[in-house]
């Protein structure tokens, strides 16, 4: 079983239960999956990124999210997305604890992504640590 938060379009989160990955995708896929809040189907996972790099907290600050996501701001998300993939180190669900590794270390600049759950999302947030969450587009559809 896996763990996954997810996320609507209309930013609310909430966790869901999976056999795998791939079960994830599969039922997100043919749009089985629901916000347990106002019944969207638009889902993604959701995955948090600290600010840690100039060049992203711009490219950030370019997209404007909103209710609707239109085609043009998918496209953004995606280069979002790619942007990160190629810059950042993916830490999966160690994230809370990397992120910390990297903000009380002042010479460690390192970039990372990963996920964290809602509660240990709010207790960076009471430390100071800044992160910021994007909507994980999917790279196929
Ligand atoms: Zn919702």
């Amino acid at each position: 079983m896996i763990k996954y938060n997810l996320k609507c379009h209309n930013e609310h989160e909430f966790e869901s239960w999976f056999s795998n990955s791939k079960e994830f995708d599969k039922l997100n896929k043919k749009n089985l999956l629901e916000c347990i809040y106002c019944s969207s189907r638009t889902i993604d996972k959701s995955i948090m990124s600290p600010m840690v790099s100039n060049s992203i907290k711009k490219q950030d600050e370019q997209i404007k999210f909103t209710d609707k996501t239109t085609k043009h701001e998918r496209q953004k998300l995606l280069e979002l997305r790619k942007f990160i993939e190629k810059n950042f180190d993916y830490v999966g669900k160690d994230f809370s604890k990397k992120v910390r590794e990297v903000y009380y270390d002042k010479k460690n600049k390192k970039a990372i992504y990963g996920t964290t759950t809602p509660k240990e999302r709010e207790e960076l947030s009471e430390e100071g640590i800044d992160l910021f969450s994007i909507p994980w587009v999917n790279k196929d559809n």
